[in-house]
């Protein structure tokens, strides 16, 4: 079996004026950190809850230091050996029609530096939806997806993807828009090309201590790498999704190379050990598929669908492709969805149909990364 490098006590994270990245460190990270500074244990959760606690979300220690609530020496030198941003500015913010926010940040650091990446914020009724991305670009060359074509530019250090969380939750605060709930890794790249500043951003995102999130509210999608998501699920309390997209070996390896490195079989086979029917209570994998007029929508692919599922305990999402310019593939008709939903649902599986959200903002599954591209071509 392959082996993969793991998270290792390490030495603290840090950017490149030498400066440790208080939004990069789990929470035994940052404690050790604190101790090595001199100062009490718990003093970390003190920290997370200025970065994190809604009703503080600090950008600086000055805010901190005029609180009064914390001493002014740990302060000074809190100034001089850390840093409080997670290395990405928010440069524009694009509002839909239908209220979905796409959050355009700078990379301010890295082999990435000077890029775009985008996190896009979606309300429904019951919910407050942040879309974050984990990748500058995306190495796996997904047929159908915009972000692909860009191919891998550089991974997004914890911090990063942490700030994302960190400056929806301070918008949705200041704009009325509500809780953030639910947090998905469905931007752009690939997650678990990027383990370990995923595996650690995740762990921070579900801490009671960190940004608080229900561990079933954070949702890590894949391309389907085996080896990365049998640790992630044995790493992380998070959720995850695999974007399925196609029923037979020949189609899934066309649209998706990654299965030409682990087929149907492979991916299903590892899916049903780690989802076992009976055991593990009530956790079970999500399946994207996004419907594709006329290349995966027949109903033999329905049944093959159900087929594949069989003992897999899996919601299953129907999604509605988003065509981009130059793409070659189109959206399967509504009735065509809807006749594909009837033949899953009727053998027992449970599958919903996913409506696109903020098409006029260019920021709705598939799309994100369209700034990134037009920026490229200019
Ligand atoms: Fe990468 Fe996801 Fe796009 Fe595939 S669909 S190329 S994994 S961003």
């Amino acid at each position: 079996a392959k082996t993969l490098p793991t998270r290792g006590p390490t030495n603290y994270p840090t950017a490149a004026d030498g400066k440790v990245l208080l939004k990069g460190m789990t929470l035994a990270q940052l404690e050790r950190w604190v101790v090595h500074c001199g100062e009490k244990p718990s003093r970390a959760l003190q920290l997370w809850g200025w970065l994190f606690r809604r009703d503080k979300l600090a950008r600086t220690v000055d805010e901190m230091r005029r609180s009064g609530e914390v001493s002014r020496k740990w302060c000074t030198q809190l100034e001089d050996s850390a840093k409080m941003n997670g290395r990405l500015k928010l440069t524009e913010t694009v509002v839909a029609t239908d209220g979905t926010r796409k959050l355009l940040f700078q990379v301010l650091e890295g082999r990435g530096k000077q890029r775009t990446v985008e996190a896009v914020l979606i309300p429904t009724e019951s919910r407050l939806t942040l879309c974050v991305s984990s990748q500058v670009g995306c190495g796996m060359n997904c047929q159908f997806c915009l972000t692909g074509r860009m191919g891998l530019l550089s991974n997004l250090d914890t911090d990063m993807i942490v700030e994302q969380v960190v400056v929806a939750r301070r918008m949705a605060r200041d704009e009325d828009l509500g809780e953030v709930t639910n947090v998905v890794f469905m931007g752009m790249g690939e997650p678990l090309s990027n383990l370990n500043s995923v595996l650690d951003a995740c762990d921070i995102l579900v801490d009671t201590g960190g940004l608080a999130f229900s561990r079933n509210k954070v949702t890590v999608s894949t391309s389907g790498l085996v080896p990365e998501l049998r640790r992630f699920c044995s790493e992380s309390p998070a959720s995850l999704a695999v974007s399925l997209n196609a029923t037979t070996d020949e189609v899934r390896s066309w649209l998706m190379p990654v299965n030409r490195r682990y087929n149907l079989a492979t991916l299903i086979e590892a899916l049903k050990e780690i989802f076992p029917r009976e055991g593990r209570a009530q956790r079970h994998v999500f399946l994207e598929y996004i419907m594709l007029k006329d290349i995966n929508d027949s109903l033999e692919d329905a049944e093959r669908l159900v087929r594949l599922t069989e003992d897999l305990p899996c919601k299953i999402n129907l999604i509605s492709f988003n065509p981009h310019d130059g793409s070659e593939f189109f959206p399967s008709p509504m009735e065509q969805v809807r006749a594909f939903h009837d033949a899953v649902a009727s053998k027992g599986r449970v599958v919903t149909i996913r409506h696109s959200r903020g098409d006029d903002a260019s920021a709705a599954c598939g799309q994100l990364g369209i700034t990134e591209l037009i920026g490229n071509s200019e």
